[in-house]
C-alpha cells in the first residue's frame, strides 16, 4: 500500500489493479505483435524410438518482443486466453506453420509432419473444416504434412459437427493428436467420439517414470491402450536416457523431448532433414 494506514483490502485492490494492468498491457502489445511479425515458431523434433529416425515436428509459439526480448508461452498465453486473443493467435500461427510445410516440400525436404496446436475457438466454430481446409489452400500445405493436437479442454468446445469436419480432415490425410492424454478426466470418452491418429503422453507422466510406480503403471497401460486401438503413441518430455529406455521397453512409438532436441529453429531443423536424392 502506497498510504500508511490503509487496510489490507486496499492493498488487495493495489495489486489487483497492477496485475489488470499488466495483462491489459500484454493483451494490447501482443494485438501488434501479431500484427508486427513478432512472434515466431521454433520446431521441436519428433522421432521414432526404433529406427531414430526423424518422424516430424511440434510447433511452438513464440513471441520476439521488441524491448524484453523472447517471450515464452507460458508469460503470455493465459493472458491471451483470458482477453480473447487466442482464436487470432492460434490462427497466425497455423498459418505460419502451413508456409514453413510449402517450403520445406518446395525445397523438396524430408520433415514428416508439423504438429500444430489448436485452440477451443479454432474448434468449436462452425466452420472448423472449410477454415483448415483455406488455410491450406492459401499456403499450399498438403494435409499429409499436417497433425492438429488438441487437449481435452479444447474439445470440450466440440460437438457433433466438429465430429464429422474432423472425419473429413482425416480422410485428407491431417493427422490429429490428443495432448496432454491423461491430465484430464475424459480422455477415454473423446477416444471413442473423435477420430485420433496419435496420443500424446504428457511430460507429466514421464518425468518421474523410472522412480514412480504409480507413473509407470499409467505409462504402460497408455501405451497399451494406445497400441491396442492402433494408434501412435508419442512420450513428450524425454530428458533422460532411462526415461527413453523405458519407453522402448514398453513399446511406446514415438519420443519428443530435450533428450532428442529442443524446440529449435527452422533452419536448425533444416540441418537434420534429408533430401530425398542425398544419399
Ligand atoms: P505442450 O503442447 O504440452 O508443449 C510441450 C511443452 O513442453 C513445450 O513448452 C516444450 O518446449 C516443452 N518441452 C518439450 N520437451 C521438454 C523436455 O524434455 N523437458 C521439459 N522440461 N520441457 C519440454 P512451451 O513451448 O513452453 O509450450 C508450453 C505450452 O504452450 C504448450 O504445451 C502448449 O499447450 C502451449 N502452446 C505452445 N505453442 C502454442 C501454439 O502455437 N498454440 C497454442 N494454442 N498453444 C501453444
Ligand atoms: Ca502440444
Ligand atoms: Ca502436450
Ligand atoms: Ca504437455
Amino acid at each position: 500500500a502506497k498510504e500508511a494506514g490503509r487496510g489490507t483490502h486496499a492493498f488487495f485492490a493495489d495489486s489487483m489493479t497492477q496485475q489488470l494492468r499488466r495483462e491489459m498491457e500484454i493483451a494490447r502489445e501482443l494485438i501488434q505483435a501479431i500484427q508486427n511479425d513478432e512472434l515466431f515458431i521454433d520446431y521441436q523434433p519428433q522421432f521414432d524410438l526404433d529406427s531414430g529416425r526423424l518422424v516430424g515436428m511440434e510447433a511452438l509459439v513464440r513471441w520476439h518482443h521488441p524491448r524484453e526480448g523472447v517471450r515464452q508461452p507460458a508469460a503470455f498465453l493465459p493472458v491471451t486466453e483470458k482477453r480473447g486473443l487466442i482464436r487470432p493467435l492460434s490462427d497466425w500461427v497455423l498459418k505460419a506453420a502451413c508456409c514453413q510445410i510449402r517450403d520445406w516440400s518446395d525445397r523438396g525436404l524430408e520433415f514428416g509432419r508439423v504438429a500444430v496446436n489448436l485452440c477451443a475457438q479454432q474448434v468449436g466454430d462452425p466452420d472448423f473444416g472449410d477454415n483448415i481446409l483455406a488455410v491450406l489452400e492459401q499456403t499450399g500445405a498438403r494435409p499429409e504434412h499436417l497433425e492438429l493436437e488438441f487437449t481435452e479442454t479444447v474439445l470440450i468446445a466440440a460437438d457433433a459437427r466438429t465430429q464429422a469436419d474432423i472425419a473429413r480432415l482425416s480422410e485428407l490425410g491431417i493427422h490429429f493428436a490428443i495432448d496432454d492424454f491423461g491430465t484430464g478426466f475424459s480422455s477415454m470418452q473423446y477416444l471413442r467420439k473423435f477420430r485420433t491418429d496419435k496420443i500424446k503422453i504428457d511430460r507429466e507422466f514421464i518425468q518421474d517414470v523410472t522412480q514412480d510406480a504409480g507413473d509407470a503403471e499409467i505409462v504402460k497401460a497408455t501405451i497399451a491402450l494406445g497400441t491396442a486401438l492402433g494408434l501412435i503413441t508419442i512420450a513428450e518430455g524425454v530428458e533422460t536416457e532411462e526415461q527413453a529406455e523405458f519407453l522402448r521397453r514398453h513399446g511406446c512409438r514415438q519420443v519428443q523431448g530435450y533428450l532428442y532436441g529442443r524446440p529449435q529453429s527452422p533452419e536448425d531443423i533444416e540441418r537434420q532433414l534429408r533430401t530425398p536424392n542425398a544419399s
